[in-house]
Parts: structure tokens; C-alpha cells; sequence
């Protein structure tokens, strides 16, 4: 199987050249047709396994092929959550890496660092927000996100954003996203907490198990 093969666009096939990635990886080859189909996904995936660009690749194909509809200022349209801000900013490392190609624009919002850049990142607009529950709770109830066009959700690493005590910040912010979107969620593991959100969250899903 190759890259090509999945019907990456140009743009995306040539920044993985460049990254020198040979072959899409097993999980990468299951999600990423189904993915660019608009389907939920359920991934049972430890780090390592190229989970990643499993869910990036095809969220930054299907937002840059995307008419824009919004003329001028960019709008969130994916929301991608993440246990740690070591987490986050890799994530936001490989949006700059394989979306290079592409005019896409992404911001990282982490606690630990002042708020004010992160303000003004967004008051400029992005088209992909990778964050962590706590701090984007608290721009949130500043009044400075707008999730109200955000059409791909991503919890990654969900067992661990429960383990770290984020249950509530998640739902209060998927609360905030619109009803009709695409969820992919991953998990490295599964217990009866994770399944249950799942079955809140997901919509006849694609399950892969690596
Ligand atoms: P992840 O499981 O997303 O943490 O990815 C693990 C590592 O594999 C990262 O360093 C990626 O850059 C790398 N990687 C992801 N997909 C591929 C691929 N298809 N070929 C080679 N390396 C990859």
C-alpha cells in the first residue's frame, strides 16, 4: 500500500516525501480512507504507531480542500484535545510538517505559558486548535473561542485526559461544539468509562484496534 494509493492530494504526498515516510503505517492505511469518507472513528492505539498522522493527514486534506466559505477571517474548524502540552505541541509540530504545502493555520493552547499570545492567536483566527482541557476552559469562559464551526473533533489520547481529571472540562467543551461533526476519538486503553464515552460520542464508527 502507498500514500498515493489512500488518494492523498499532491500537496499532502509531497510534504510526506519530504518527511521521507516510505509507506502509510497499519493504522494510517485503515483510517485514513474512512476518515476523508466523513465517518467517527474509534482507535485503540498505543504512541508509536503512526496515530498521529492517521487522524492529521486527512483532517488537513479534507480543511484544505474545503471552499471557504467564511471569506477573510479563519474559523476553528477542527478542535484537536490532548492530555499535556508536550502532547499538544508535537501535534502541532507534524500539522506544520505535513500541512506545509497547504495554507492551513494552526495555534496550540497549553497551560503553563502566559495567555496572552495565545489571546491574540486567536482573536487573529486558525483553522485547526490543538489544546488542552484546562486552558481552553479558561479562554472559554473568557469569551475568546469560538467552536461554533468546528467540524472535526479529536480526543486524543482520551484515557489519559480521564486519568488526569479532565472529564468535566471535556464534555463542558464538546458541549460547546455543534451536534452534526466528525469525532475521532483514541485510546490506548478501554475501560467501562471510555467505552461508555464512546457510545456517547461516536456515531457507527470505524473501530480499529492496533
Ligand atoms: P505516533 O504514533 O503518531 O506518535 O508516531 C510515531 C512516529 O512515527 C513519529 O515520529 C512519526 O513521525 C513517525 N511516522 C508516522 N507515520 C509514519 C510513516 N508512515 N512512515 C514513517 N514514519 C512514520
Amino acid at each position: 500500500m502507498t500514500f498515493e494509493q489512500l488518494q492523498l492530494i499532491p500537496p499532502i504526498l509531497k510534504a510526506l516525501a519530504k518527511e521521507n515516510y516510505k509507506q502509510p503505517t497499519p493504522i494510517q492505511e485503515q483510517a485514513i480512507p474512512s476518515v476523508l469518507a466523513g465517518r467517527d472513528l474509534f482507535g485503540c492505539a498505543q504512541t508509536g504507531t503512526g496515530k498521529t498522522a492517521a487522524f492529521l493527514l486527512p483532517i488537513i486534506q479534507l480543511l484544505s480542500t474545503q471552499r471557504d466559505l467564511t471569506k477573510g477571517k479563519r474559523v476553528i474548524r477542527s478542535l484537536i484535545l490532548t492530555p499535556t502540552r508536550e502532547l499538544a505541541i508535537q501535534i502541532s509540530d507534524n500539522i506544520k510538517s505535513y500541512g506545509r504545502f497547504t495554507n492551513l493555520r494552526s495555534a496550540v493552547i497549553v497551560g503553563g505559558v502566559p495567555q496572552r499570545a495565545q489571546e491574540q492567536a486567536l482573536e487573529e483566527g486558525m483553522d485547526i486548535l490543538i489544546a488542552t482541557p484546562g486552558r481552553l476552559i479558561d479562554l472559554m469562559n473568557q469569551g475568546f473561542v469560538d467552536l461554533t464551526r468546528v467540524q472535526i473533533l479529536v480526543l486524543d489520547e482520551a484515557d489519559r485526559m480521564l486519568d488526569m481529571g479532565f472529564i468535566h472540562d471535556m464534555r463542558r467543551i464538546i458541549a460547546k461544539l455543534p451536534a452534526k461533526r466528525q469525532t475521532l476519538f483514541f485510546s490506548a486503553t478501554m475501560p467501562p468509562e471510555i467505552t461508555s464515552l464512546v457510545d456517547l460520542l461516536l456515531t457507527n464508527p470505524m473501530k480499529i484496534e492496533i
